[in-house]
């Protein structure tokens, strides 16, 4: 009868098990599901406002043909702007759910963090985020260790990071990286800037999809607010982390993070490739 009852009580247990499991399962599901939808309105939002603006300076151009050359001018300039604002978007939107659905395919290898920066530096200039960028100092050592990385996503995470630094530093600020080691196998990287600084409360919510300080409409530096998130969805697949310090408004801020390091090295280093 014992070994009954333990037989009846060891199948109620596995069952109860199972029906946690789906019901743990289903609210993983619906999670999901209000994330996709969540996305797909944000980012219908995101794309209609830059949309409207074009109409509308479409429509004005093509309903006054007698306005005035500067005027003119004027609108053909801001339906460029917004859609070239709406091109990133959706760059930067399909880059994040390439990345967020696992259809990114990835093969670390040994890297000179240095040949990196170098290329994400001039990649940064020739985009020119804005008229004058303020002063950038980067490491000038010889013995900075190699990293496990890919080279073009690497590239990609240095140049948001550096674009993002001089867009929100004045032309009379500075911005400044700096390498180090943890000695956890480990390569620290911060990218510092003297600018506008991050409230203490919003240190996190940077990384969230589409967070922006100014709403979209007062909005003058551009970006789609998808960078930190791409950027974080990058470090974490090699392992490391990438967080964010400010000492508050108009204090400047510093992004960190973290990669390994390669400890013996390989006897040939792949140059990084440029994604942009
Ligand atoms: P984007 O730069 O395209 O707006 P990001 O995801 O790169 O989007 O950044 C999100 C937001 O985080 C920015 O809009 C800005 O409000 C804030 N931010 C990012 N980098 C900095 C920085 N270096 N200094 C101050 N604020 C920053």
């Amino acid at each position: 009868l014992i070994e009954t009852i333990a037989t009846q009580v060891g199948v109620a247990l596995i069952q109860a098990e199972a029906y946690a499991n789906l019901e743990d399962l289903n609210q993983q599901l619906e999670a999901l599901d209000r994330t996709r939808y969540n996305l797909v309105a944000i980012t219908g939002h995101e794309l209609r406002t830059p949309l409207s603006t074009i109409q509308v300076c479409l429509e004005s151009l093509a309903s006054e043909p007698d306005m005035p050359q500067e005027l003119r001018q004027v609108m053909l300039n801001a339906a460029l702007s917004d859609a070239e604002r709406m091109r990133k978007l959706i760059q930067d939107f399909l880059t994040l759910s390439q990345l967020e659905s696992g259809r990114v395919e990835w093969n670390p290898e040994a890297l000179s963090i240095q040949e990196c920066l170098d290329l994400s530096l001039s990649n940064t200039l020739a985009r020119k985020v804005k008229e004058d960028v303020p002063q950038i100092v980067v490491p000038v050592t010889s013995n900075l260790p190699l990293v496990q990385a890919d080279g073009e996503w690497l590239v990609e995470v240095l140049a948001k990071l550096l674009d993002n630094a001089c867009k929100f530093t004045d032309s009379d600020g500075r911005v400044s990286v700096d390498v180090e080691t943890n000695g956890r196998g480990l390569l620290k990287v911060t990218v510092a800037d003297t600018g506008r600084g991050i409230e203490p409360n919003r240190l996190e919510t940077v990384f969230d999809r589409f967070y922006q300080e100014e709403g979209a409409l007062q909005r003058t530096t551009g970006g789609t607010g998808l960078g930190l998130a791409i950027c974080r969805q990058i470090i974490r697949r090699w392992g490391g982390e990438i967080w964010a310090e400010s000492e508050g408004k108009n204090k400047g801020s510093q992004f960190h993070f973290t990669i390994p390091i390669v400890e013996s090295l390989p006897k040939q280093k792949k140059e990084p490739a440029a994604k942009i």
